[in-house]
């Protein structure tokens, strides 16, 4: 499985034999415009061609700390950071995006000065009609940098907050929300589940989750095949009949590991097991471990470039695709590989544990591709994201409404957040 693919721009051989082999999935899926939409990206239909010339860049970092450390099979977040920047048009039109900095823990600063040394410079000065074909052409122009530096996550998830920022002020330049631009016929609610529940503390996280209107829930496993098990399924005796459970072993086990916990739960209706295995596993491990079970497999969070995602779909071992709007593809590339996905058969399930921002970004995108996917919803105190307008859950249909307002529903910063910022730069011309 190729997931650190080098990012589109790359034309070799072997990346046309994989993109023919794409076609030939994706037409028999659904025809060959899924296959334009993972190459060039998005065609807005009826929209005006508005041109944005972007004239300043802010970049910040927030951190703030929590009382409980967040615990994952791979590590600890100790506080909670995010990143996000903010662009301005010559015309007087904004946008935000949100870039992902959960890890390193050092990493929201290192972020903020990227964008502000390295990409903008590439950005500030530029006129903007496609944001689609924006994106494809720095991500071509920042290929160089990213692989003298070996930092293909950082460019990454720079390039995606900018490509959120500049989708979202083409959707306020136009008065829509981004849902809206980017499919007229997008819903007004997505259903959501809860999210970042550490299996040992479920009882208790999943009763917390329930009175906020969740009837879907993810946890944390990925320690010890049995004893994950074992919980898992203490867990699942406790749900109602239209509650669903969700597991993430965030990369945890080998392939034996992981088909020993899918054995253990397989008579469980559980929903789906995500990134059983390192992203960067085999294809023949990810279809081995797909094999031994009927239990669903997921993932995407860890999945970077059109190419990598184009050979997930088409391995077909995972039924949910994950990509992370603040990780890689910002808005253009996770529309493009949700409307692929969901063409293949797959469903679309946004990635997302960070601030406000990304959330509503997520939100959009779920609510603008359709199907049967849901948002994640991360429950654990961050202020980062509860200082953003917060829609209630209807838990009687486990769904929230989608952004209220244009673009992603956000003029400013809440004031809140002032007080957990670490860094910031502005850059203008
Ligand atoms: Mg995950």
């Amino acid at each position: 499985m190729l997931l650190f693919a080098e990012p589109s721009g790359t034309h070799s051989r072997q990346g046309k034999e994989k993109h023919a082999t794409g076609t030939q999935l994706l037409r028999k899926a659904g025809g060959s415009v899924f296959y334009r939409w993972l190459t060039r990206g998005p065609r807005i239909q009826g929209t005006m061609p508005h041109q944005h010339r972007i004239t300043r860049i802010e970049a910040l970092s927030c951190r703030c700390p929590i009382h409980t450390p967040l615990e994952t099979s791979f590590g600890r977040m100790s506080d909670r950071p995010a990143v996000f920047v903010r662009l301005e048009a010559s015309d007087g039109c904004c946008g935000w995006g949100e870039v992902f900095a959960n890890w390193p823990a050092a990493g929201a600063e290192h972020r903020v000065n990227l964008i502000a040394r390295d990409i903008a410079p590439l950005v500030l000065g530029q006129t903007v009609a496609d944001p689609a074909a924006f994106f494809r052409d720095i991500e071509a122009k920042t290929r160089l940098m990213a692989l003298q530096s070996r930092e293909w996550g950082p460019f990454s998830q720079a390039i995606a907050g900018i490509d959120t920022a500049l989708w979202d002020i083409k959707a306020r330049a136009v008065g829509l929300p981004l849902r809206k631009l980017l499919n007229p016929d997008a819903a007004d609610n997505v259903r959501v589940y809860a999210s970042g529940i550490h299996i040992d503390a479920a009882d208790a996280e999943l009763a917390r989750a329930r009175d906020a209107g969740f009837n879907a829930f993810k946890v944390k496993v990925g320690f010890e095949p049995g004893r994950d098990a074992s919980a898992v399924r203490s867990l699942i005796e406790t749900l109602g009949p239209d509650e669903s459970l969700f597991a993430d072993a965030n990369q945890a086990f080998d392939a034996e590991r992981a088909k020993s916990l899918l054995f253990a739960l397989a008579d469980t209706p559980l929903g789906w097991l995500e990134e059983p295995i390192a992203a960067d596993a085999p294809e023949a491990a990810w279809k081995d471990v797909a094999a031994s079970t009927q239990i669903p497999l997921a993932g995407g969070e860890n999945i970077a470039g059109t190419e990598a995602f184009t050979d997930a779909i088409n391995a077909g071992f995972l039924t949910f695709l994950q990509p992370d709007v603040a990780k890689w593809g910002g808005i253009s590339g996770c529309y493009a590989v949700a409307r692929a996905a969901t063409a293949a058969g797959r469903t679309y399930c946004p990635h997302f544990l960070g601030g406000g921002i990304g959330l509503s970004a997520s939100a959009e995108l779920l609510a603008a591709v359709g199907g049967n996917g849901l948002l994640e919803v991360d429950i654990n105190p961050n202020p980062l994201r509860e200082a953003f307008p917060t829609p209630d859950i209807d838990s009687a249909t486990g769904m929230r409404p989608a952004v209220s307002g244009s673009g992603l529903g956000c003029d400013a910063l809440p004031a809140d957040l002032d007080r957990y910022v670490t860094h910031r730069i502005e850059v203008n011309i």
